[in-house]
């Protein structure tokens, strides 16, 4: 089973629900751990409300010490508060259970998620947690305060986070202009691995970080390495921007269910 530790979409394409969606369709057992509330629709985030987070903690220590966890997906987290709550449960219930940590910083609808305290903490306490953190681009820049102009810098960016105590780190490049998307895996063995596919022009590409971030979970908790996992987790991403039904006023959702249509 894997447990995903984030906030809640109602619009259900990001957050805990396209995190449970994810971990369904790759035949996983979904546990949630809830953070906050967020009010958004496909046009953006109206409003949010934290967990208490001595709660979350609660939350997680009852599933991690009741539930045979295979790996674990981090997603939006607030404040530093909760992050500094989180990474005190991880570091003393999740020893050997891997971590894939999706910094989520800002929404692309441009409303901060976790801020500046919040932020440092994450890099202090969450990091050398971490077995593969998965920054896009202006979160690869606040976390590393690098000016990460084109892919050529990706690989020093890389290097940055794994001093930082990552295990691995897969930069999302989308952000970048051109036709094509690259995103760069590096592991701290000196594993490197680079993903090109050709951009799409979507209006169904909310919540792909979270989608990502979920497939590789689980794909890693069951077993697969890193590099497969991340292969087939962007396969998925891909299929579901291709497959999704236009919904809502802004950016809607991917099809998290492409695979079951089959
Ligand atoms: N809301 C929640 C709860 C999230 O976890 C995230 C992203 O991870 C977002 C919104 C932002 O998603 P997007 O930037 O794809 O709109």
């Amino acid at each position: 089973m894997i447990v995903a530790i984030g906030g809640s979409d109602p619009s259900g394409g990001a957050g805990i629900q396209a995190d449970i969606k994810t971990i369904t369709v790759f035949g996983g057992y979904a546990a949630a751990v809830i953070t906050a509330l967020t009010a958004q629709n496909t046009l953006g985030i109206a409003g949010v409300v934290a967990v208490e987070p001595s709660f979350v903690g609660q939350q997680l220590e009852l599933v991690l010490t009741d539930l045979p966890v295979a790996a674990i997906k981090i997603g939006m987290l607030h404040s530093a508060a909760i992050v500094r709550e989180v990474a005190a449960v991880l570091e003393s219930l999740a020893f050997g259970i891997p971590i894939i940590l999706d910094p989520v910083l800002i929404s692309s609808s441009g409303t901060p998620l976790l801020d500046n305290p919040g932020i440092r903490a994450l890099c202090q306490l969450l990091l050398p947690q971490a077995a593969l953190v998965t920054p896009n681009l202006p979160e690869a820049r606040l976390l590393t305060g690098l000016d990460i102009q084109s892919g050529d810098d990706f690989g020093l960016a890389c290097d940055h986070l794994l001093a930082g105590g990552a295990a691995a780190v897969l930069i999302k490049g989308g952000h970048l202009e051109g036709d094509t998307v690259v995103d760069y895996l590096r592991t701290g063995e000196g594993l490197e691995y680079r993903h090109r596919a050709p951009k799409l022009t979507s209006q169904s590409t909310h919540g792909t970080g979270c989608t990502l971030a979920s497939a590789i979970a689980t794909l890693v908790g069951e077993g697969r390495t890193l590099a497969d996992a991340v292969a087939q987790g962007h396969a998925f991403v891909h299929q579901a921007i291709l497959e999704a039904h236009p919904m809502g006023k802004g950016i809607g959702p991917l099809n998290h269910l492409c695979q079951l249509a089959r």
